[in-house]
């Protein structure tokens, strides 16, 4: 894993919001240009003492922030783009997204139904973004500032939502790319309702490839976490586990298991993959913090409830 790099002649910075006050959990990337900064990520709206006290490490402050580029809208991902855009930034996120961000009314009253009272600790403000600090971005879409140039690539399946962005020789993944961290090979899927589908993101991980393939990106960058030079090994990995993943649902959901069922099997599934991946105890609570498995039980649920329960 590699922390500070030069891509094509740009400097990447990889920001660490330490959330919860777990190192390697949820980063933002941070990206120079002639007349201020770029970052894939606001992060939550909790961690802005952390985002701007890391801004200041890489001798820039949060008034340089020019443009934002948010994978999805997720609290994890996007939660003070609000805050960001006050300061003057630009936000830059996807179509489907959007109109949360304008009117965040629904997004955190569904938040707030998975959360419950611990929404402002986890999350912190979540402020609405002005409609002139906004850009819509479609599928193929160019952002371009003072001539670095994102490729955008529409990437449903963790959520409609989402898009990954190509940058030089980066692939910076959102969730689509899964998660791993701490520089293990050991990839986990986040799962979460009510979007989560798995042949969307199967397909989403084909374009992934395709690009990979044709040589577009050398890295992949998942926003939990950091800058990874084996993309080949990481897209691999991922298609591996939606197989599993896919596998698993099979022979557990058509049982019809309560929800407390649902989610003892798949802890328990999920803890002998970890095992066998040769995590130690410490490392699965830190991807259990990142990426809580609960979480997923109920994208599973959904997920299944919606596209393939039979009647
Ligand atoms: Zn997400």
């Amino acid at each position: 894993m590699e922390s500070n790099l030069y891509s094509q002649g740009t400097k990447v910075f990889t920001i660490d919001h330490n959330f919860l006050g777990i190192q390697g959990a949820i980063a933002s990337y941070l990206i120079p240009h002639t007349d201020g900064v770029i970052l894939i990520e606001s992060g939550p709206g909790s961690t802005i003492a952390a985002l701007t006290t890391e801004i200041e490490t890489c001798g820039y402050s949060i008034n340089d922030v020019t443009d934002v580029l948010l994978t999805h809208i997720h609290l994890d991902h996007a939660g003070s783009a609000g805050w960001l855009a006050q300061q003057g930034a630009h936000i830059h996120v996807h179509h489907i997204g959007a109109p949360h961000l304008l009117d965040p009314r629904k997004l955190l009253a569904s938040a707030e139904r998975i959360y419950g009272d611990k929404m402002d600790e986890l999350w912190g403000e979540f402020l609405s973004v002005p409609e002139d600090k906004l850009s819509i971005l479609q599928d193929g879409d160019i952002v371009d500032v003072n001539m670095l140039r994102f490729q955008v690539l529409d990437t449903p399946g963790h959520a409609n939502h989402h898009h990954a962005y190509l940058f030089e020789d980066i692939c910076f993944s959102g969730d689509i790319g899964a998660i791993r961290m701490h520089g293990l090979r050991h990839i986990r899927l986040p799962m979460p309702p009510p979007e989560f589908n798995l042949e969307l993101w199967k397909e989403s991980l084909g374009k992934l490839q395709t690009e990979f393939d044709k040589g577009t990106f050398r890295r992949i960058a998942p926003t939990h976490f950091g800058i990874f030079s084996d993309p080949e090994w990481h897209l691999n990995a991922i298609s591996e586990a939606l197989d599993k993943i896919g596998e698993w649902m099979e022979t557990v959901m058509p049982g019809e298991p309560s929800f407390d069922e649902l989610n003892q099997e798949f802890l328990t599934w999920t803890r002998e993959r970890s095992l066998a991946d040769g995590l130690e105890q410490k490392t699965l609570d830190i991807y259990e913090a990142a990426n809580p498995s609960w979480m997923s039980s109920y994208g599973i649920q959904r997920y299944w409830q919606k596209f393939r329960k039979k009647d």
